[in-house]
Order: structure tokens, then sequence, then C-alpha cells
């Protein structure tokens, strides 16, 4: 990188009084400067950087009486890296009560079952927390013959929209072979007719059942903070918080007034997208906030609306029907179903239209092809009236693409917010619905940045507290594993052409997820005149044997110039 001569760094520092706060030094400082240079030393004031560059020149120039000087030994020093994409809120409720097993075979779900039967008065529910088909070892949507074994208690199984009852469950909710479906829901029949146990969208015929935990609003204030600060110990600064409703910004403001925000925050605000449009419109008309109302550490990103289902689930809406192992897969009955929109077309322009006009940064869940292409469909529209590219818009999720849809991103200068350890999980169970051939296009991170399409990644953390364990992972250097790697967990290297390199991957969490947020200005890379928002780390990421990669640690974590966590 260029370097800034000893003798500028010096005028620099007669200009101003040689008083850094804090100074590393003696490490390998990974700017993500324009050039990708490597630095050894930073010096940090007022939690702005202030100078990078050599050992010697910046101790010389940015040393004073009361600098805190931190000797690295070597150690590597990435930008505070950024997850695009979680649900804090959900996240942190998730084990509030208590630690929650992995849900990843039948047996762990049967295991949980009978150590919730133990201690649960007889009679009353048992619920399996949410998990999805992909992530069963079995791949396949369990039944009713599943739960059968519990005959003490109504068990709920939740695999996201799609629930399992037992035998005991569907009889208390009064649901046999003569029940209608719900609207919009299905229950699902085995081959003579009598419910199997799966219930599609109709969890309104369960009887009887309260989910909802019951938190005070210091418990919630309590919780969402927790998991802000897991999310600093995993090397993460900054969190795109992808779903907020009016109750979580307020618990966000809540929070930052009390001086109890351990992280800066970009919100995406969804309201309820069920709504009809002229309601929408009047929402978005009548929101006191739009995109970057707020500041560098709680401010608002992102409309969003979701648009189709998921494909954990058999629900996304892709541009071809799931097949036959859909059916094992998702328990699906009708072999060409492509999954469901959950807008119609000329909704979603109308009130995208409004959004935009309001002056919004757009986007959707739009997880299934069919997906992807309706969402182009509607930026092109409103591209015609007024160039979108400004507005920073773009693809979430975005999980099957193709050539063409990438050609219109590029075009209209579309981002894309991605999730690469669905990759690493569910890659093996999607690959036997769709082939090889048909995960050609399956986070096409290679063919993104060879179109100059920003690319920035996100966990969609939102269940449990482990960074590694949680639904979904929500440890950054995972998620560059994966991008570099395309590696599941089943050791199979998916399509390995579209790997990135390493310099790319950390960038998909730093610089272009800065972008994406409308923060490139002011961090996102190492650079004087941003944050100083540092994280340092164990190993050398840029060197290290490639499968080391995800087991990288945090060392420590710097937050505006501030150590705010340090590992044990
Ligand atoms: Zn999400």
């Amino acid at each position: 990188m260029f370097r800034l001569p000893a003798l500028l760094l010096a005028c620099a520092a007669l200009l101003r009084s040689a008083d850094a706060d804090l100074i590393l030094h003696n490490g390998k400082i990974v700017t993500v400067d324009g050039r990708f240079g490597i630095q050894q030393a930073v010096a940090v004031k007022s939690g702005t950087i202030v100078a990078v560059g050599p050992d010697g020149p910046v101790l010389k120039a940015e040393r004073g009486p009361k600098t805190e000087v931190i000797d690295l030994h070597g150690r590597t020093v990435l930008p505070g890296l950024v997850d695009a994409h979680v649900h804090a809120f959900e996240a942190g409720l998730s084990e509030y009560r208590g630690p929650l097993p992995p849900f990843d075979s039948f047996a762990a779900v049967q295991a949980y079952i009978r150590r919730q039967a133990a201690k649960t008065p007889e009679g009353a529910w048992i619920v399996v927390p949410r998990t999805f088909p992909t992530r069963l070892k079995e791949m396949r949507m369990p039944t009713r013959d599943l739960l059968d074994f519990e005959r003490d208690h109504p068990v709920l199984f939740d695999l996201s929209y799609v629930v399992v009852l037992n035998s005991v469950a569907l009889k208390q909710c009064g649901i046999d072979r003569n029940t209608p479906n719900p609207p919009g829901g299905e229950i699902v029949k085995d081959a003579q007719g009598e419910p199997n146990g799966v219930l599609k969208n109709a969890e309104s015929l369960v009887k009887g059942l309260d989910r909802a935990e019951h938190f005070t609003e210091t418990e919630k204030l309590d919780a969402l903070e927790q998991q802000l600060k897991r999310y600093v110990a995993a090397g993460l600064t900054t969190v795109g918080d992808r779903a907020v409703n009016a109750e979580q910004i307020s618990l966000y403001q809540k929070l930052k007034a009390a001086g109890r925000l351990p992280i800066r925050a970009v919100l995406t605000w969804r309201p309820d997208g069920s709504q009809p449009a002229a309601a929408l419109q009047q929402q978005i008309e009548a929101a006191p906030y739009t995109t970057n109302t707020g500041d560098s550490w709680l401010k608002f990103g992102t409309f969003k609306l979701t648009l189709d289902g998921g494909m954990t689930i058999g629900t996304a809406y892709q541009r071809f029907p799931y097949g036959a192992f859909g059916k094992q897969l998702y328990g699906k009955t009708d072999p060409d179903d492509r999954g469901q929109l959950f807008i119609p077309p000329d909704k979603l322009l109308a009130v995208m239209r409004t959004a935009r006009n309001r002056g919004w940064q757009l986007t959707t869940h739009d997880q299934g092809g069919g997906a992807v292409d309706t969402f182009l469909d509607t930026l092109e529209a409103l591209d015609r009236e007024k160039p979108i590219a400004p507005t920073r818009s773009h693809l979430m999720h975005a999980s099957f693409q193709s050539p063409e849809a990438i050609a219109r991103m590029k075009k209209m200068g579309v981002l894309a917010d991605v999730q690469s350890a669905w990759l690493y999980l569910d890659a093996p169970a999607l690959e036997q619905v769709f082939g090889y051939d048909g995960m050609r296009w399956f986070y096409p991170l290679r063919s993104y940045i060879d179109a100059g399409i920003i690319v920035a990644a996100g966990s969609d953390h939102m269940i449990g507290h482990d960074k590694n364990a949680a639904v979904n992972p929500y440890n950054p250097l995972l998620s560059m594993w994966t991008e570099v790697t395309r590696l599941t967990n089943r050791g199979k290297v998916i399509h390995p052409e579209q790997k990135i390199s390493r310099p790319e991957a950390l960038k998909t969490h730093t610089i272009w997820a800065a972008w994406l947020q409308f923060a490139d200005k002011e961090r996102g890379s190492i650079e004087p005149g941003k944050f100083a928002d540092l994280v340092v780390i164990d190993r050398d990421y840029l060197t290290c044997p490639e499968e080391q990669i995800k087991d990288i640690q945090p060392v420590m974590t710097i937050l505006n110039g501030r150590i705010v966590y340090r590992a044990q």
C-alpha cells in the first residue's frame, strides 16, 4: 500500500499533539484499503484511526505520555467485522431460559422429548423448538410416527412454518381425516387419507398451546444486550438486524439511550407484508424514519418485505418444481410444486415505489429463483422511473441464482446479501433435491464479484447463542472459510469454480458490507479518518492453512477505539 512518508507523519504530528489514546504495533495490519495494503501499526485517538503505517514512524509521531501501547507480537489485525444479516432479539431470547441441544437428527429430537416428558405434567404440551428438515441427518420430513412413542403428552415439532404433531396432539386438536384445510394451509394425509401429523401453514389448528414465552421488558433488553455482546466476542463490530418491528426498534433505542448498546447496529424495517398495499403505503408515509435516519451507532438501513418462503422447508419460490426428493425432504404432496410467492407483483411494485420515494433502500427476502426474478422485475420498473443504483438496493439470500439474473443485477447496480454458511449446512440436502448441476448457481460469489456486484455477507442468525452451533452459525470466520473453500459439513466441495479468494471473503464481511450499509466512508477498512473498529485475531487469516480459517479466534475486539472484548 501507499506508505505515508515519515516526514509527512511528523508534520501531521506537529499540527496535532502527539498523544494517541491507543497504538497497536508490531503486528500485521490487514487494512482492506484500496490497495489491500498490509501495515505494522495503527494509532487511534478519540475513537478514530489517526495513523496507519510502519512501527517506527507511527510510534514516533503518535505516542504521547498517556498513550496505551500494545505490542501485537506479530498478530494479525482485521477491520472490525460486519455481519450484514442477523436477528439478534429472537436469537437472544431463544436460549434465555436455558440452553437448547442441537436438533440435527431424529434421535436428538426423540431424546429431547424424553427429557421434557420427565419434567412436564401429564397432558401438557411438549414443543420441540425450530429446526429445518435440511439440517436433519435423515434428510426426511418426519411424520407423527417419529413422535408417537410419546403417549402421555401432546407433542409439537416445529420445522419452521411446518409443524409435526403426534397422535395425542392431533386428537386433542380434533384434527382427523375430515378436517378441512385452513385457507392457504394444508393438513398432509397419508396413503389411507389419515393426517400424517404434518401441518403446513396450518398452526392455527393447534388448540390449547400457548407458545409465547413471556418475557418482561427488562428481560428483553437484557437478552438483546447479551446477544449483541456475544457478537462483539465473535469479532463483530457492526450487525445488520434484518427484520425489526416497532417493539425491536424501541428496544434498540432504549439500549442506546441507557448507554448499553454494545455494537453498531443498522436496522432493516420489515412491516407485515400481508396487509393490503394501501395500509402498507400509509405506514411507510407515516414512519418517522427512512434509510440513514440515526447515527453511526444505531440507524435505519433497509425497507424489507418477505417475498417467498425458505429453501430449508421447501417453500422458497423456485423457477422449477421441487421434484421427487422434495417429497421426501419436505413432505410435499404435489410433485409440480414450486414453492410460495407471498406478494403478487403489482402489489410489490406499488409498495416498493412508495418506499423508494420515501428515501428507502429496498430489499425483499427472495430465496428461490422465481422470487429473485420477481423482485428484479420490480427493481427494473423502478429503475426506469429513476436510477435504482444510488439506493444500494439488494437481493436478500437469492440462494438460487441464474446468469440472466446476475446480468440484470449488474446492469442496475443491485447488491447481494449472502448467507455463505448455508452452503456449508444445507447444500448436502439441497443437492439431493436439485442435483449437482442444479447447485451450479447456489451462492455464486465468484460470478457476482466478476460482474462487479457488491457482496455483503451475513449469517441470518436466529436461534441459539453459540457462534458455531447456532441456527444459523454467526462465526464470521466460518462464513469466510466457506466462501474460500465451498466445503459442506459432509466434506464435499460444491462448484469450486465459485470459490473466492481470502481477501475477497474478508471484504464481504468488512468494506462491502459497510458499502451496503452506506457506511463505507466511515468504517470497513483500517484507514486514517475512519472509526477505530478493529479485531485482533489469533492466527494469520491470509496465510494460515485453509482448514484453520474457520477456527480463527478473536483475541481482542476494539470498537470506536475502546477495547470492548478480550479473550480469556
Ligand atoms: Zn433473516
